[in-house]
């Protein structure tokens, strides 16, 4: 038997049968760890509130054969303020699929689980739009999983900037305007350029610490998430349902 211990967010949870609940936590260096809580919907569980999406707990974990099971749960933070907000749920939902898309069992995690606490912090406590939240997560998650976009200068010259350049959400590049390839890229403005370079290249304290003007926030927001469907290749229920209601 193994037994390990860690501070970890559900990511996802699912009801097995009237009482049990088999749940996903992202953990800092485990990654991913699914475990099976029993009697965690009895509502005199202790471990109730600390296996429900989004909890945020000190956890210990069983394993026995294969299988992980939750052995005792301390709620840390529930981000119970998010569940008032229809569109800031949403958006905590998305971050949620998103850690299951890109995280994996047994796979170091610590910025990512940094990030989207992060990000939830800041959706619950108003200092920052939901919309600004979202992009810089997208974008600062597509870096630390490996698809830093190349941002340095234009791909073709080195062109550092002007006051408009062009952005490859299918290869991540940037290009000037005399440079441009055929194909599918974004218009943007020096000041969209910035906001990428500050999201990718700062350390992590600093990620989210700027602000933008509405014009530049709305083109930053559409290359964050188009790059990010890009590379991913799939639908995200949850994005499509945050889509519902800020439109
Ligand atoms: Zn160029």
């Amino acid at each position: 038997m193994i037994k390990i211990t860690a501070p970890g967010l559900v990511i996802k949870e699912q009801s097995i049968g009237e009482a049990d609940r088999l749940i996903t936590v992202l953990t800092a260096q485990y990654g991913l760890v699914r475990a099976f809580s029993r009697g965690a919907k009895k509502t005199k569980s202790k471990k109730l509130a600390a296996t429900s999406l989004m909890a945020y707990a000190d956890f210990t974990f069983v394993k026995t054969k294969d299988a992980y099971s939750v052995e005792d749960a301390q709620v840390k933070e529930v981000f119970f303020e998010l569940r008032q907000d229809v569109e800031k749920m949403a958006l905590a939902q998305y971050f949620c699929e998103l850690a299951y898309e890109f995280c994996d069992e047994e796979y170091e995690s610590e910025e990512v689980l940094r990030l989207f606490l992060n990000a939830l912090w800041l959706l619950k406590s108003n200092k920052k739009t939901p919309l600004f939240v979202k992009s810089v997560t997208e974008m600062r998650l597509m870096s630390l999983s490996g698809y830093m976009p190349a941002l340095l200068g234009c791909d073709k010259c080195g062109e550092y900037e002007s006051a408009t350049m062009y952005f490859s959400a299918e290869n991540g590049k940037i290009y000037c305007e005399n440079c441009l390839p055929v194909g599918q890229r974004y218009c943007i403005n020096a000041s969209v350029i910035q906001a990428m370079r500050y999201v990718t290249l700062s350390d992590f304290e600093k990620i989210f610490s700027f602000t933008l003007k509405d014009e530049t926030l709305a083109k930053f927001a559409e290359v964050c998430e188009s790059y990010l469907l890009h590379k991913t290749q799939r639908k995200f229920k949850t994005l499509d349902f945050y889509r519902t209601l800020i439109l």
